[in-house]
């Protein structure tokens, strides 16, 4: 029997332990918290810090193959271990820096949002002022939902907040974005087999509040051409990593930006971030695919076959994410499940565990199956809201 080693113990390291253990394998994990999620679902659980040398070779040498559930981890820790791990060391270097991602994309002619590259503090207010409102301003290393980034529509907003990015120089080297107006976010899951398999998902449509993912809905609301294109561009990815493994990519759909290269049914397509991982938006291939993205990756990291995964439910699937609000509104701190329990649609919920509830903290995720796209998404916002009744 095989044992993978995650570094990271959070819910995506605990949804793709479920899938290796569905398959006879052995799960190690590697977190700074004692408390992760993963902590009380397998027997080698190894907290420490990823600079802690002695620890992190015993984790090691208990794993035949080693991946990671979150781009944060410090590149120098897996890179110890480049001959093991998977997806390569390279690809999570380059997927966890802004800077380096888009000078990746860009060599590769795939299409981006214009942006500039902001080196230090001192150079931010001129930089800016160079550059056009309204931007999107980020730190290049460390940022997940919608952390370390700013918003600024106009120049006014930003001199409201310009001494305290300055007065941060650990928030740089960072880049500022044109903000465009999105008509639609995608996601594409794709893969390649250690034998050269290269599979993808169908591909899910995604809605941000206040830039976290709020809900993910598949089939997404895209014509069949533009679908191909987003397919082709993932391709090209998978092929310019010389990955093995999983990614997911996220797109912008815009209907209303005349600067990217390509435009279908006046559709222009930027690709915006690559995580080298299963993806939040991903949690609803768990019911609605014969595989999940966490299957996929299981067999992969096993050395399996794998086929194209397919959807086995017809209608539309929409996931929605359970925050820290969740908890925190009910005026117990607990869940009522009464609805849930209840609703014939309800086709997976999954609370992870965390011990503490915080706003804008992921705690879980639900999925509806119904007739189309509105009727799902409509009776996830009830499902939720109902859990904090
Ligand atoms: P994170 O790593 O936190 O997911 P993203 O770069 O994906 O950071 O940004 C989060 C969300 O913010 C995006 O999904 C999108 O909704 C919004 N956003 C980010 N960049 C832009 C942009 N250049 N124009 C418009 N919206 C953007
Ligand atoms: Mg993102």
């Amino acid at each position: 029997m095989k044992t993978i080693g995650i570094f990271g113990g959070g819910q995506l390291g605990s949804m793709l332990t479920q899938s290796i253990f569905k398959l006879g394998g052995n799960v190690c994990i590697y977190d700074e918290s004692k408390n992760s999620v993963c902590s009380r679902q397998v027997a080698k659980f190894y907290q420490g810090s990823y600079h802690d040398e002695t620890n992190l070779q015993e984790f090691n040498s208990n794993c035949d193959i080693l991946t990671y559930e979150f781009e944060n981890i410090p590149y120098t820790t897996v890179s110890k271990f480049s001959d093991k791990t998977i997806p390569n060391s390279n690809i999570l270097k380059i997927c966890q820096n802004r800077i380096y991602e888009k000078q990746f994309l860009q060599n590769h002619n795939l299409p981006i949002v214009r942006h500039i590259i902001i080196e230090n503090e001192h150079e931010l207010e001129e930089q800016l002022r160079a550059f056009s409102f309204p931007l999107i301003l980020k730190s290049a290393k460390g940022g997940y939902d919608g952390k370390s980034q700013y918003i600024f529509n106009s120049e006014a907003e930003f001199k409201l907040l310009a001494t305290q990015i300055i007065n941060n120089p650990r928030f740089f080297p960072a880049v500022a974005e044109e903000k465009i107006s999105l008509s639609k976010e995608v996601s594409c899951i794709i893969a390649q087999t250690q034998d050269g398999n290269i599979i993808n998902f169908p591909i899910i449509e995604n809605v941000h509040h206040d830039n976290i993912l709020e809900y993910s809905i598949c089939p997404a609301r895209i014509n069949t051409e533009l679908s191909k294109t987003i397919i082709q561009y993932s391709t090209q990815i998978v092929k310019a990593f010389n990955l093995i493994g999983l990614l997911v990519i996220e797109f912008f759909l815009s209907t209303n930006s005349p600067k990217s290269d390509l435009s279908i049914d006046n559709t222009h397509i930027f690709i915006n971030e690559i995580a080298p991982r299963p993806h939040n938006s991903g949690h609803l291939t768990i019911k609605a695919c014969n595989l999940s993205q966490f299957d996929v990756l299981a067999r992969i990291l096993l050395n399996m076959p794998c086929n194209q995964p397919e959807l086995i439910l017809s209608g539309s699937i929409c996931m929605i994410n359970i925050f820290g609000e969740s908890f925190l509104n009910n005026p117990n701190g607990n869940l009522n499940f009464q609805n849930c329990a209840l609703s014939k649609n309800l086709i997976d919920l999954n609370i992870y565990g965390k011990t503490q509830a915080k706003l804008g903290r992921k705690m879980g995720h639900l999925t509806v199956n119904h007739i189309d796209a509105m009727s799902a998404i409509e009776l996830a916002k009830i499902l939720k809201a109902s859990l904090s009744s």
